[in-house]
C-alpha cells in the first residue's frame, strides 16, 4: 500500500520535460521543511491504495510519462515497488526526490530529477551528497531553487565542486515569489555555466495556489 495525496494529469511544468502531458503520482509526506515548499498539503492526510490501483489510475488517464513526486516519495518504501511496476509496464517515470534519501534502490530505468536545497530552503543542511555521485548524464537531472543571491552563488559553488555540469542537467528554478526574474535571468546568462533556467510552467497557467492540475 502507498499513502498518495492525488493521482493526476497535467502538463509537467519544470524540467527538461516541461510542457509534455504526464500523470502525477503524488505520494504523502515529507521529512523536510524547505520555507518556499509549495506542496505542504502533502505534509498529512492522504489516502492509503494498492500500486495495482494506482497502477490502474495511470493508465486511465493515458500519458507515456508519468511522475512521481511528492512530498518525498521515496519516504515510502513501497515507492520503489511502484517505480519498477512502472517502468516496467513502459512508461518513461520520473522520480522527483528532495535530495534526503539515497536513490541506490530506485530502479535504474526511471530518471532522477533531484533537488539540492540552497541556504534559503532552511534544509542546505541535509543535503546527502554521496547521491550526487549516482547521478547519469544522459538521464538525470538537479534542480536547485533560487530564492536570493546567496543561494545562487552557493548553486555555482556546489556545480563546480561536484563537476555537476558532467554528471546532470542541471536546472535553475526561482522560488516562487521570492527573487527578481530579471535578476535571475542576467546572473545565469553572464555565468558561463552550462545550466538552464526555467519557471514553474503550470503556476503561470493555473495559478500558485492549484492543487490537481
Ligand atoms: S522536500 Fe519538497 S515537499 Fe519536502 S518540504 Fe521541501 S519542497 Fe516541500
Amino acid at each position: 500500500m502507498l499513502r498518495v495525496t492525488e493521482i493526476f494529469r497535467s502538463i509537467q511544468g519544470e524540467s527538461t520535460h516541461a510542457g509534455r502531458p504526464c500523470t502525477f503520482v503524488r505520494l504523502t509526506g515529507c521529512p523536510m521543511r524547505c520555507v518556499w515548499c509549495d506542496s505542504e498539503y502533502t505534509f498529512s492526510g492522504g489516502e492509503y491504495i494498492s500500486i495495482e490501483n494506482v497502477m490502474d489510475q495511470v493508465r486511465a488517464f493515458g500519458c507515456d510519462l508519468v511522475e512521481v513526486t511528492g512530498g518525498e516519495p521515496l519516504a515510502q518504501r513501497e515507492a520503489l515497488a511502484l517505480i519498477e511496476r512502472l517502468c516496467s509496464a513502459n512508461y518513461e517515470v520520473l522520480v522527483e526526490t528532495g535530495g534526503y534519501f539515497s536513490t541506490e534502490l530506485v530502479d535504474p530505468r526511471a530518471k532522477i530529477i533531484l533537488d539540492v536545497k540552497c541556504p534559503h530552503s532552511g534544509e542546505e543542511g541535509r543535503n546527502h551528497w554521496p547521491i550526487l555521485e549516482r547521478l547519469r548524464s544522459d538521464r538525470d537531472e538537479v534542480k536547485f531553487v533560487i530564492a536570493d543571491r546567496e543561494d545562487w552563488d552557493y548553486a555555482r559553488t556546489i556545480i563546480e565542486r561536484y563537476e555537476l555540469t558532467k554528471r546532470a542537467r542541471i536546472l535553475i528554478s526561482p522560488a516562487w515569489g521570492t527573487i527578481d526574474l530579471k535578476d535571475l535571468a542576467e546572473w545565469v546568462s553572464s555565468s558561463g555555466i552550462d545550466v538552464r533556467m526555467q519557471l514553474q510552467l503550470h503556476k503561470y497557467i493555473w495559478g500558485p495556489e492549484a492543487r490537481g492540475v
